[in-house]
C-alpha cells in the first residue's frame, strides 16, 4: 500500500491528505504544535469565555474552490454564515464604503462610481465559476478560459493606486484600496490588484463567509472525517529533517519554503534549495483579540451589519501606511482589519458581550505592541469604543511565529505575495508544487493560489503527488 506523510496540518495539509487518503494511500499527518490546524483554528482559551477565530476568520476564496467543493459539508456539520455586508470602509466624515454580496447593491451604495464598480467586478463575480478553476491553480500552463483570464487581467494587472484613480468618489477609492490591502504589499506596485480583485470577485459572486461555531469548527470536521478515513495524528513532533520520518513513499510539506529547504537539506537539487532559502517574507500582523460590551458604537451605524471593517481612512492614507509598512517603519495609524463574525454567527456573543477581533499590518518582525494603535484606530471611527471593551489579548509578531514557524516575522500570508512570488510561488517552474526531490512535494500557502483557507494548495500538490506515484 502506498504511504504519505504531511508535515504539518493547515487547511492546506487537511487538504493534501483529504486528496491521498480518499485515493486509498494510508496517511500520517505529522504536526510541530500541540494543536492542529495552523491557521485555521478558533481559540482553545477563549478571553471572556468567546469564541475567537486564532487566525483566518472569513473566506471568500473558500465556497468556489474545487477542494471544499468536493466535501460534503452539510454531511460534517459545516455551515457557512453571512453578515448583511462582506466589508465596510468607515471615513473620517461618518461616509463608509459598503461591499455586499450583491454587486448592483454595492454600486447604487456606491453612487457616481456604482457604474465603474459594476463593470470592473459584475464580469468576473458573474463568470467566478469558471474563473475560479484558473486562478486557483499554477499560473504557467494553458489555460481553459484564456480570454476569461485576460478580461480579469485588465482589471488585476494594473497598480491599486492607478485602479484607484479612475474612481471619482472617495468612498469607492478606499473600500477598494482597503480590499487591495489584504496583499500587504505597496499599493503602487503592478499585479499587486490581483489578491484584492479576486477576493471582490469572489464576494460577489458567493460572499464573505465565516463558518457558524468558528473556523476551527471545520478543522475539527475535517479531522474527524480524516480519521474515520484511517489518517493517523501525531502532534508536539517538529521536523527538521526527511529521516525523522516514518516510512513513506509520498511526502507532502505544508510548510514555509525555509523550512522545506531545512528539512530537504542535502537531497534537494541546489536550483530549488536556493529558491528556497531566498524566498523573501512579506510584512506581519499584529493580533488583538477584544471583548466588547454590546457591540462597537461605529459612527456609521451601518458598519455594525459588516463582518469584516477596514481601518484606515482614505486610499492616499493606506497606500502611505503600507509603504511605510513595506519599508519596515511603523505608521503612526496602521491600517487595521476588524473581524466583526458574530454578526454573521450570533451564536458567538455570550448576553451583550460580543467578540472583536483585528489585526494592524505592521513592519515584517516588528518588534513592538501595535495593541493601542489597533484600539486608536477602531476608537477613531467608533468614539467611546474604549468604554465598552472589557477584556484584550494580544498576540506580537514573535508569539505569531513561536506558535506557527510557518508566520516567520508574524508574516501571516507565508511569504510576500509580491507579483512572482503570489502567482508563481517559491520558484519559476510550470510544477510549483515539486520541490526537486522524487517523492516530496510543497503544499502550503507559499505555493499557488497562496494564502487563505481554500485547501488549493493542498488539493493541487496531492493531486500531483498522485498522478507521478
Ligand atoms: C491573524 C491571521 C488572520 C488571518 N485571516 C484570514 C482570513 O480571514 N481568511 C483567510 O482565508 N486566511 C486568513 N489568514 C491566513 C490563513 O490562516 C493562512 O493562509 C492559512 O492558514 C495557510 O494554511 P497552510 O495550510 O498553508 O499553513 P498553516 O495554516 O500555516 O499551517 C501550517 C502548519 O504546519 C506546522 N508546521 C510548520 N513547520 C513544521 C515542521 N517543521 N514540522 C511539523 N509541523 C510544522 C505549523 O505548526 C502549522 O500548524 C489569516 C492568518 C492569520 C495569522
Amino acid at each position: 500500500m502506498t504511504t504519505a506523510v504531511v508535515v504539518g496540518s493547515g487547511p492546506n495539509g487537511l487538504a493534501a491528505a483529504t486528496v491521498l487518503a480518499r485515493a486509498g494511500v494510508e496517511v500520517t499527518v505529522i504536526e510541530a504544535s500541540d494543536h492542529l490546524g495552523g491557521g485555521a483554528r478558533s481559540n482553545e482559551s477563549p478571553i471572556a469565555g468567546l469564541l475567537q477565530d486564532h487566525c483566518a476568520a472569513v473566506h471568500p476564496m473558500a465556497p468556489g474552490s474545487a477542494y471544499f467543493q468536493s466535501l460534503d459539508l452539510e454531511a460534517m456539520g459545516v455551515e457557512w454564515a453571512y453578515a448583511p455586508y462582506d466589508a465596510a470602509h468607515p471615513l473620517d466624515d461618518g461616509d463608509a464604503g459598503l461591499l455586499s454580496t450583491s454587486v448592483g447593491e454595492t454600486a447604487v451604495g456606491l453612487g457616481a462610481d456604482g457604474r465603474r464598480w459594476a463593470s470592473m467586478f459584475g464580469p468576473p463575480s458573474r463568470a467566478f465559476g469558471k474563473l475560479a478553476p484558473g486562478i486557483m491553480a499554477p499560473m504557467l500552463r494553458v489555460p481553459r478560459h484564456p480570454l476569461l483570464l485576460a478580461r480579469f487581467g485588465l482589471v488585476a494587472g494594473p497598480p491599486p493606486a492607478l485602479v484607484a484613480k479612475t474612481l471619482r468618489t472617495e468612498k469607492a477609492r478606499a473600500l477598494f484600496m482597503g480590499v487591495a490591502a489584504h496583499a500587504f504589499q505597496p499599493l503602487t506596485l503592478p499585479l499587486v490588484t490581483g489578491i484584492g480583485a479576486g477576493i471582490i470577485a469572489a464576494g460577489h459572486a458567493v460572499g464573505w463567509p465565516v463558518i457558524r461555531g468558528g473556523t476551527g469548527h471545520f478543522t475539527e470536521a475535517s479531522i474527524a472525517m480524516l480519521r474515520g478515513m484511517g489518517v493517523r495524528f501525531e502532534t508536539g513532533q517538529r521536523i527538521t529533517r526527511l529521516h525523522e520520518l516514518p516510512r513513506h513513499d509520498i511526502v507532502m510539506l505544508d510548510v514555509h519554503p525555509h523550512i522545506a529547504a531545512g528539512i530537504l537539506a542535502e537531497h534537494q537539487p541546489r536550483g530549488p534549495r536556493r529558491a528556497y532559502r531566498r524566498f523573501k517574507p512579506g510584512p506581519a500582523a499584529f493580533k488583538v483579540d477584544l471583548a466588547v460590551e454590546g457591540g462597537i458604537p461605529w459612527s456609521n451605524p451601518e458598519v455594525a451589519k459588516a463582518g469584516t471593517v477596514h481601518l484606515g481612512g482614505t486610499a492616499k492614507e493606506i497606500i502611505a501606511a503600507e509603504r511605510e509598512v513595506g519599508a519596515g517603519r511603523m505608521p503612526q495609524r496602521p491600517f487595521v482589519l476588524v473581524g466583526q463574525q458574530y454578526v454573521a454567527d450570533p451564536s458567538r456573543t455570550s448576553g451583550n458581550l460580543v467578540p472583536v477581533y483585528a489585526y494592524a499590518h505592521v513592519p515584517y518582525g516588528y518588534p513592538g505592541d501595535a495593541t493601542e494603535q489597533v484600539i486608536a484606530q477602531i476608537e477613531r471611527f467608533a468614539p467611546g469604543v474604549c468604554d465598552r471593551i472589557v477584556a484584550v489579548r494580544s498576540r506580537s509578531t514573535a508569539e505569531a511565529e513561536a506558535e506557527n514557524p510557518n508566520f516567520i516575522g508574524g508574516d501571516i500570508l507565508t511569504g510576500a505575495k509580491s507579483p512572482t512570488q503570489f502567482l508563481l510561488g517559491p520558484r519559476i517552474t510550470a510544477q510549483p508544487y515539486d520541490t526537486g526531490v522524487p517523492g516530496v512535494y510543497l503544499c502550503s500557502a507559499a505555493t499557488p493560489p497562496g494564502p487563505g483557507i481554500h485547501g488549493m494548495g493542498g488539493f493541487n500538490a496531492a493531486n500531483r503527488a498522485l498522478r507521478l506515484a
